[in-house]
């Protein structure tokens, strides 16, 4: 487990965790871009999406539809924001792929 979510999964060191099953673990975000702001990620290491594989699609979608479960218990099923970074030049910073859930405030179009 290389990176600080691996060690989160671990139980290394600790997280808010808000949601947890056999493939995924979600928590929030440490410094929070929003009112809500949950991070979501596969217990198997995938660095970037761009690396994930054919035979990862229903771990893909698990994680999407656990990132819409999140956002409907934390009560902002209505109105939130799912971002996945990928690749640093696109503001990826952990290399454990995750799916940002954002909430709680407007959101701007396009994003910066
Ligand atoms: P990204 O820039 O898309 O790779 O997102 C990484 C996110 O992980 C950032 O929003 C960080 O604030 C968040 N983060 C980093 N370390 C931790 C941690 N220990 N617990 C919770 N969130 C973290």
């Amino acid at each position: 487990m290389a990176t600080i979510f691996g060690r989160i999964i671990a139980r290394e060191i600790p997280a808010d965790i808000v949601y947890e099953d056999d493939l995924c673990l979600a928590f929030r975000d440490v410094n929070p871009q929003a009112p809500v702001h949950v991070l979501v990620i596969p217990k198997r290491e995938i660095p970037r999406l761009a690396d994930a594989l054919p035979q990862d699609q229903a771990l893909l979608g698990h994680l999407v539809l656990v990132a819409n479960r999140v956002a409907r218990e934390l009560g902002v099923g209505e109105a939130y924001r799912l971002v996945v970074n990928n690749g640093a030049e696109a503001g990826q910073s952990v290399f454990h792929l995750h799916l940002h859930v954002l909430a709680g405030r407007p959101f701007r179009w396009p994003p910066g």
